[in-house]
């Protein structure tokens, strides 16, 4: 099947701007809560209108609390020498995330049940993380574990646990009607590319191209932490929860491989059909999955109590590339021609959404003579769309429904039924 490629003007360019900003946020020492959020929104507030959330630890969110607020300033251990063989300024991975204070002199086999690594991949460095269980812990090289010499060791963990708040951030950007498209996306990973910094990139700038359009849909786009953000943001939105008729949980946009969505727990709802054709009729390499409850905040969204039309966007899916949740997912890892392409593909997405319609052949009796209103140019693409919108325009079928069922593109058929419409031959 001939493949139309994914549309959006300056999409390459947006892909660097996309690429920059994650190089910019990549230091920061994110988690679920604390100063790295708050600085990390900071820096995203520059670029596009934020609310900015504070939600006091120990508040009900349904099944759950919201946990103590964590914070570090510093983090090493030293050899019997003196000397910093882990130190947390140089990559963030090296502390458990969500690690206690700690101050103190072990002997190596003690220090050992707090070291973290990678036997299958000796030269990266695991993330790892003790949200709701307080402990501490170090994450290091196999490589650098395996050259450990017997002896005492002093670590130190210059880090808070105390009651603050989680912090979490909402873009709003009003269209025409008040029914909302959700995207939201996990900002809690501290020096992790793919996952989620293209994530949370990539919306920042589908932010700024949607600030610029007409806009049928208002949009809401969640930057909030993973699993506790989308609780505590779904407990405090519960209202107004029904205006959303469409949403999507990004993640993992700028590795190699190709471009994966997850269905909603309903399966057909029309964000679920809007990426399937874009992908089936634009991407070369792709894949759909079925809904299952795991995976990122699409768990929350279409939990059975609120059950959202909310699928999940993605390349590789996370856990399917050994890089996942380790230093290997870092700045090398991801690829402008990835984050370009998932952006003109999400646009392209959007743009079923916004576009879709219902509409009436107001000349339904045999077929309008296409010729007097200049619309019979010669048998091409083109004309077979306006024949199929003419033909199943009958108020039951959606253009999406006729883009399916014709196996034509929706640009297309919606060309052919702007044209139609002008023609006023729909109405
Ligand atoms: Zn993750």
């Amino acid at each position: 099947m001939y493949k139309d490629k994914f549309t959006n003007n300056n999409s390459k360019q947006t892909g660097e701007g996309i690429y920059s900003l994650i190089k910019e946020l990549f230091p920061i020492c994110r988690s679920i809560t604390g100063n790295g959020v708050r600085q990390t929104l900071k820096i995203i507030g520059r670029h596009i209108p934020l609310e900015v959330y504070e939600v006091a630890s120990g508040t009900e969110v349904f099944d759950w609390t919201v946990p103590k607020e964590w914070n570090i300033r510093d983090a090493w251990i030293k050899d019997g020498n003196g000397f910093k063989i882990i130190d947390f300024q140089k990559c963030n991975l090296h502390v458990v995330n969500y690690s206690a204070p700690i101050r103190a002199k072990m002997p190596l086999a003690e220090l050992q049940a707090h070291l973290f690594s990678l036997p299958d991949h000796p030269e990266w460095i695991p993330y790892k993380t003790s949200y709701y269980k307080e402990s501490w812990g170090f994450c290091l090289s196999h490589n650098q574990l395996r050259s450990l010499t017997e002896g005492d060791y002093e670590v130190c963990i210059d880090s808070t646990l105390v009651n603050g708040s989680l912090t979490y951030a909402e873009c709003f950007i009003p269209g025409e009607s008040q029914e909302e498209i959700l995207i939201s996306t996990h900002v809690c990973h501290p020096s992790l590319a793919n996952d989620n910094l293209s994530g949370v990139c990539t919306a920042v700038f589908l932010a700024k191209q949607l600030a610029v359009q007409k806009l049928r849909f208002s949009y809401r786009i969640l930057f909030i932490p993973g699993t506790i953000g989308a609780i505590t943001w779904l407990n405090r939105n519960q209202a107004s929860v029904g205006r959303i008729k469409h949403g999507l949980v990004l993640t993992g946009m700028g590795d190699r491989g190709g471009i994966t969505y997850k269905k909603s727990r309903r399966s057909n709802a029309d964000i679920d059909r809007a990426a399937s054709h874009v992908l089936r009729q634009s991407a070369d390499n792709y894949s759909i999955e079925d809904f299952n409850p795991y995976g990122y905040d699409e768990r929350q969204y279409c939990s059975p109590g609120f059950d959202l039309p909310v699928g999940r966007f993605s390349r590789t899916p996370y856990g399917k590339y050994p890089e996942y949740h380790t230093s290997g997912d870092n700045l090398d890892f991801i690829r402008v021609e990835s984050l370009s392409e998932s952006f003109a593909a999400l646009i392209n997405i959007l743009e079923v959404l916004e576009g879709n319609r219902f509409y009436t052949n107001l000349v339904p009796n045999c077929e309008p003579q296409l010729g007097k209103r200049g619309l019979y140019d010669r048998v091409g693409p083109n004309q077979i769309a306006m024949l199929w919108v003419l033909n199943l325009s009958d108020g039951h079928h959606s253009l999406l429904d006729i883009a399916e069922r014709s196996d034509t593109s929706f640009k297309q058929i919606r060309e052919a039924a702007d044209s139609l419409h002008q023609a006023k031959l729909l109405g």
